[in-house]
């Protein structure tokens, strides 16, 4: 379920300004992810900032196309596709201990 107040926030803005939002905030926290890495910044404010705006922005993202439903039901399918691949995994590259 949508929060309420971010819906009121996709009504009030508009499809447009808030979808353009969804890449502003985006491309704010791949530039904090890449500083962190690449300039071994500790710069862990700004990446919790930044996850928490392209969190908020997703939901009116998913709220503005109707997939709300559809994106939750996609997502636990790849989180099963990626426990399944982790179990393979963990066969083929045994664990230190396990040597
Ligand atoms: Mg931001």
């Amino acid at each position: 379920m949508t929060n309420p107040i971010l819906k009121r926030a996709l009504a009030t803005w508009g499809e447009q300004a808030q979808m353009l939002m969804v890449v502003e905030e985006m491309s704010e926290l791949m530039k904090e992810i890449l500083k962190n890495i690449n300039r071994k910044k500790d710069n862990i404010a700004e990446i919790i900032e930044e996850t928490a705006d392209v969190e908020i922005m997703l939901e009116q993202l998913k709220e503005n196309y109707q997939i709300v439903e559809k994106v939750a039901a996609y997502k636990a399918d790849k989180i099963k596709m990626i426990e399944s691949r982790l179990n393979e995994w963990d066969k083929t590259h045994p664990k230190a201990e396990e040597k």
